[in-house]
This record gives structure tokens, C-alpha cells and sequence, in this order.
């Protein structure tokens, strides 16, 4: 049995249903993300592992222990909010004690394990300060310490850095992840932002109107994603709508006259397909050398690709190549895109993704 799961759990708020028939099952030690769009219902989510809202329907239980309807500070899980409140009148040491101090941990204890714990967030030198006195990802920091130093059989974390600048964004998902891995505490983290998702967590859960739409490592998350929806919000992707067409030698969607050939599952002719491309799995070649031609709409520089628009005859479609420090065609020259039919995926609703 998992360490954490839930089964068939929803909650209704009045008439709305804001989760709907969850089952989740969390292994000891797993870091896995809550993502998606705002108002799917990921907090709420959060909240009822929390003890925070309780499920309409539906169990809840950890380590084999039914917790669906006890108490939150019963539970004894580690919570940190987006506004992660630290007590302004009290030491970064104080703060971090806090919790052991209503846990009526003895001193001496207590004193060893808020070391402990700074040292794990690195920042031991600046436990005499006050939080005004720090930066907000230190901030973050003593947040993640205070929850930790407890050792909370799981870590819920609610956004927790979408305060902090694009940079120190970056570096304080590294750092958690570093965190999670040394202590090994099981770890459930609701996000909205995808890529951040995809680089801390194990695995992650998509989350829309309310229900868990898939559950996978971020690599087969983004590779092979169940639908639509998905595939553009994890990542960017190419959207094709068209028409399957089997053939003796070729198979594939027929897409405003161009038959677009790739490898798949068993789909009767006629059937209507969306087809998904990554941007960064077409490659730009001359007019005339690829699969398709087009024209370069615009062109964007972000450091390390360029990231190109391109009119084709199946639309708009969006391509980026990596910066190899040459200059790339420029806007209006004519272009040709190639791919590899392996990396078109087949992901209409009525047939079984590629
Ligand atoms: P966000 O990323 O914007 O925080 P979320 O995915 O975390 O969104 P939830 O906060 O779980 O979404 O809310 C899910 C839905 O339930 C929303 O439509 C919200 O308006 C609704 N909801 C949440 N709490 C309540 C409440 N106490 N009463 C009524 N509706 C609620």
C-alpha cells in the first residue's frame, strides 16, 4: 500500500465541485507536483491532505492510517504557504523552534535540531537575525526549515516560490530539490508553473476542472502527453487538427491536402486526429529540402535558441533551434521544415496517444 493515498476524494463547495473522484497513491520519499491552471483545484487538493478542508467524499490515509476526518495538527504534516508568515518579532532560530517548543521538545534537543535544520537551508550564520533583516528566498528558506524541523512525515508546499524574482526562483528549485533528496521527506507541491514542475518533481499530477487528467515522470509527461491540453500546457507544442488516413505503406493525418506520415496505433480511417510536434523537434533546412515550406514570420533571440514563427500551409507553426552562434534566417526568407515522423504525436481524444 502507498505511504499516502487518496481514494475517490472530492469536494463540493455548495453545488461546485471543485475536486472531483481523486485517487492518488504517493510513495515514501516521492516528490510529486500538483500542476495546472488556476481554479483546477490543486490547493483544495493540498488543503484536504492537509486536514485543512475536509473531503465531501472519498479517504485519505497515510502510512495505513485512515486521517480522512482527524484534525491537521493530528496529522503532524509540515505546511508552507505561498505567504510563508514568518513571526516577525522572533529570530530566524525562533522562528524555526517554534514548533518544537508546542511540541514541548526538551531544549537541549531543541536547540540541536533548529542547528540542524539551518544547516540544512543554509543558513546557520544568520540565525540571530529578525525576517525583516533577510531576503525573500532566505526567507523562503527559514519557511522550509521551520516546516522541516519537526520531520513531518510529508512536506505540503503551496506555491511556495512564486514571491521570489525569475532568478532566485530558479536557484530556490534547486535548492528544495537538494533539500528533499538529503532529508528525504515525502514532498507534494502545488505549482501552476510548468517547467517548474517538470524540473524539481518525480512525478507530476495535471490537474483540470477538478480532476487528475495524468500522472508521470516529467519526461513522459512532456513526451507523451494524453491530450491536448496537456500538451500545450506542459511545454510549448505545434497543434495539427486533420484527418487519419490509412494507407497500404503510409499512414497519417491528412492536413489541408498534405498527408503528415507518422508511426501509429491502430486508428480507422476517417477518424479526426490532433497532432502534436514539439517546436524544438522540427529542424529549419532550405525551401525545398524538407517535409514542408514556409516563411519566417518572426524571430525571437533568447540567448541560448532562437525561437522562429513560421506560415506554412498548415498554419503558424512554432520552431526553435539551438544557438550555435551563427545567424539564423531572417524574417520573410523562405524556409524549409523537416522532421522525423516518430516525433509527431497522435493525440485525438479517440485514439490512443502515439
Ligand atoms: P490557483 O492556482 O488559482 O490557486 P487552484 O487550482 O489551487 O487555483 P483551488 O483553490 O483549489 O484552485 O480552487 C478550486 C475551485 O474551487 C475554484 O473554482 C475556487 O473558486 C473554488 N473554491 C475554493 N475554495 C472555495 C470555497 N471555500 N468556497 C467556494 N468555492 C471555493
Amino acid at each position: 500500500m502507498a505511504f499516502l493515498s487518496l481514494e475517490r476524494v472530492s469536494k463540493e463547495f455548495g453545488t461546485f465541485t471543485a475536486v472531483c473522484d481523486v485517487d492518488l497513491a504517493i510513495e515514501k520519499g516521492e516528490f510529486v507536483s500538483l500542476l495546472g491552471p488556476s481554479g483546477c483545484g490543486k490547493t483544495t487538493t493540498l488543503q484536504m491532505i492537509a486536514g485543512l478542508v475536509e473531503p465531501t467524499k472519498g479517504r485519505i490515509s497515510l502510512d495505513g492510517r485512515d486521517i480522512t476526518h482527524e484534525k491537521p495538527n493530528r496529522r503532524g504534516l509540515g505546511v508552507v504557504f505561498q505567504s510563508y508568515a514568518l513571526f516577525p518579532h522572533m529570530t530566524v532560530a525562533q522562528n524555526v523552534a517554534f514548533g518544537l517548543e508546542m511540541r514541548r521538545i526538551p531544549q537541549a534537543e531543541r536547540t540541536e535540531r533548529v542547528r540542524e535544520a539551518l544547516a540544512l537551508v543554509q543558513l546557520s550564520a544568520f540565525a540571530d537575525r529578525y525576517p525583516r533583516q533577510l531576503s525573500g528566498g532566505q526567507r523562503q528558506r527559514v519557511a522550509i526549515a521551520r516546516a522541516l524541523v519537526i520531520a513531518p512525515p510529508v512536506l505540503l508546499l503551496d506555491e511556495p516560490l512564486s514571491n521570489l524574482d525569475a532568478k532566485l526562483r530558479e536557484e530556490m528549485q534547486f535548492e528544495l530539490r537538494r533539500i528533499q533528496r538529503k532529508v528525504g521527506t515525502t514532498t507534494i507541491m502545488v505549482t501552476h508553473d510548468q517547467a517548474e514542475a517538470l524540473s524539481i518533481s518525480d512525478r507530476v499530477v495535471v490537474m483540470e476542472s477538478g480532476r487528475m487528467t495524468q500522472v508521470d515522470a516529467p519526461y513522459r509527461l512532456y513526451e507523451q502527453p494524453s491530450n491536448a491540453f496537456i500538451s500545450s500546457f506542459v511545454g510549448k507544442t505545434n497543434l495539427l487538427a486533420g484527418t487519419w488516413r490509412r494507407g497500404g505503406a503510409s499512414s497519417g493525418a491528412e492536413i489541408g491536402g498534405v498527408l503528415l506520415e507518422t508511426p501509429a496505433p491502430e486508428i480507422a480511417d476517417g477518424t479526426p486526429v490532433t497532432l502534436s510536434i514539439r517546436p524544438e523537434k522540427i529542424l529549419l533546412c532550405d525551401a525545398g529540402a524538407g517535409r514542408l515550406d514556409g516563411r519566417v514570420a518572426s524571430r525571437f533571440f533568447l540567448g541560448s535558441q532562437w525561437l522562429f514563427t513560421v506560415e506554412t500551409p498548415l498554419g503558424i507553426m512554432t520552431v526553435s533551434i539551438p544557438n550555435h552562434g551563427e545567424e539564423p534566417p531572417a524574417e520573410g526568407s523562405p524556409v524549409g521544415l523537416d522532421w522525423s515522423p516518430a516525433n509527431l504525436r497522435v493525440i485525438a481524444d479517440n485514439a490512443a496517444a502515439a
